[in-house]
């Protein structure tokens, strides 16, 4: 029997990517969405930036096609394609809709390619808010009858995994991202944030990208995996979890996972899922996990934002040959922890180590993948007052044994 704990996961042969995605929502019984001709239906993509497909940092054109092309054989009245990418500047989901293939695909296919931005704007109100009140987005939202999720499958410098609760961040538009990077810095808030910002957009029906995706330093410059898989699929937390099995993660590290779970979005319990297509073993493939301050939910709260905020914190450099100084990091930074370059000085931007809450914002927009992230634990541990009660505690200590010796 079919319910809305229905998940589909099925291959893509020969390259027949529309063909899998076709299969995966037969398999999940998805037409009973699509009730009646002349629907609007809004498709969320994943256009994080200006990418080209093979690089694996943006929803496929081909997986789009194939919800398109599905979603157009029950006659809908318009067919919108629409995300907001990262950055602040006005024409950035523009050219990542070109750069990507979308565009052409909207195009080919009667779709409107739409960013969120072009549309008059929206607040909507939170359903018992875990730590936002409202979330301002495009009517779009609103004006759709279906609203259906395509996010890929990448690791994540910050969330450990961007997938389909995720992809929902995307509804806010342009530079109000950052500003939640600042509002919320700590990763604990900030998946609480993600699950309410979910909530709002809520849609009915998700399409994963795992064709190509991408492994390490997600999710605009992690190396790319062919996982060669669709997954369809109702629940956005079962889905998540799913995911987390396949690339090899446990999905209690992935935070805003366990938030949306909590905030009763679905379930990560997948006794509770009814699954066609591919088993989850037999097309299991560990994917490279970012070295990420989450923290487990059991310790306490002090220890948790200690480990987060002090051990954790990422040292950002700049790779002076692909850096072209072309302002995007600084633009970008929720914070002002960086700055441009003071001309004849500097070949590359300007760092302020105390003012980053180490949300990845730059290494996410830089078109040239020319920001570095390193975690030094051992040297964050030296410079905090654990560090200092740890060495006070080692001097004591020695100073007890050679007076007892
Ligand atoms: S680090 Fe990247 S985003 Fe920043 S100025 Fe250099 S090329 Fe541009
Ligand atoms: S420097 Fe980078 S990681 Fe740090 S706050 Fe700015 S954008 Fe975020």
């Amino acid at each position: 029997m079919m319910t809305q704990s229905s998940i589909a996961i099925e291959r893509v042969v020969n390259e027949q990517v529309e063909a899998a995605v076709f299969r995966a929502l037969d398999g999940i019984q998805a037409e009973r969405l699509m009730y009646k001709k002349g629907l609007v239906v809004l498709i969320k993509p994943n256009l994080l930036m200006a990418k080209p497909p093979e690089q694996a940092a943006t929803t496929h054109p081909a997986v789009l096609k194939g919800v398109i092309q599905w979603v157009a054989r029950f006659e809908p009245e318009r067919i919108y394609v629409a995300d907001s990418s990262n950055g602040i500047r006005p024409g950035n989901t523009r050219k990542a809709m070109k750069v990507s293939g979308i565009e052409a695909v909207c195009e080919a296919l009667g779709a409107i390619a739409v960013p969120f931005e072009e549309r008059p704007r929206h607040s909507y109100v939170v359903q018992s808010p875990l730590v936002l009140e409202e979330v301002i987005s495009s009517t779009l939202l609103k004006e759709a009858d279906v609203v259906i999720n395509v996010p890929k499958i990448k690791t994540h410098g910050q969330c450990v995994l961007t997938c389909c609760i995720k992809n929902m961040f995307g509804t806010v538009i342009l530079g109000n991202k950052s500003k939640l990077h600042a509002r919320f810095p700590h990763i604990e808030a900030f998946s609480s944030a993600l699950a309410d910002i979910y909530s709002v957009a809520r849609p009915q029906l998700t399409v994963i990208d795992g064709y190509v995706c991408q492994e390490g330093r997600g999710p605009s410059s992690g190396d790319v995996v062919k996982l060669d898989l669709i997954i369809a699929g109702y629940d956005p937390v079962a889905l998540d979890t799913v995911v987390c099995k396949i690339v090899g993660l446990d999905p209690s590290r992935v935070i805003h996972i366990v938030k949306a779970s909590h905030k009763g979005l679905g379930t990560m319990d997948l006794t509770k899922i009814h699954f066609t297509g591919q088993a989850i073993e037999s097309v299991r493939r560990p994917f490279r996990i970012p070295f990420t301050p989450s923290v487990p939910f059991r310790v306490p709260r002090p220890l948790s934002e200690y480990v987060a905020t002090v051990l954790f914190r990422a040292t950002v450099s700049f790779d002076k040959k692909a850096c072209v100084r072309c302002g995007t990091c600084w633009q970008n930074c929720p914070t002002g922890a960086i700055t441009a370059p003071r001309d004849e000085v500097d070949t590359v931007p300007l760092w302020r180590r105390s003012a980053c809450i180490t949300c990845y914002c730059c290494a996410e927009t830089c078109p040239h993948d020319a920001v570095k992230f390193r975690i030094p634990i051992v040297k964050n541990l030296a410079g905090s007052w654990v560090g200092l009660l740890l060495l006070g505690c080692g001097v004591a200590m020695a100073w007890i044994i050679v007076t007892l010796l």
